[in-house]
């Protein structure tokens, strides 16, 4: 990754999708946090792909989009409304516990 590409990285996690400017054709990614290609383990920083990656239990790479600027987005509406996320994303974390018991 370029040095460019590294610093637009770190203003999409910092800044969110709309840091160009709120209007859609301004936005850095084509996505929304809401849409369904969107991994919401990511969004909530506990993506099970990412997080048994290079262990015996890696499940490989995620089949979802994983952005930054999408995190961010979601963490600043995650502020003023609730989306449900928690629950969907703990539910692989229970069968996981329960399958290596
Ligand atoms: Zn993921």
């Amino acid at each position: 990754m370029s040095a460019t590409e590294q610093m637009r990285a770190m203003l999409d996690q910092l800044m969110g999708t709309s840091r160009v400017g709120p209007d859609d054709k301004q936005r850095s990614t084509k996505y929304r946090f809401t849409d369904s290609q969107v991994c919401k383990s990511f969004l909530l920083n506990c993506c099970p792909h990412e997080i048994l990656a290079s262990t015996r239990m890696d499940i490989g790479e995620c089949p979802k989009v994983h952005e930054f600027a999408l995190r961010a987005d979601y963490n600043k509406a995650s502020k003023t409304q609730h989306y449900g996320y928690e629950l969907n994303v703990s539910f692989p974390f229970i069968f996981l516990l329960f399958t290596l018991n």
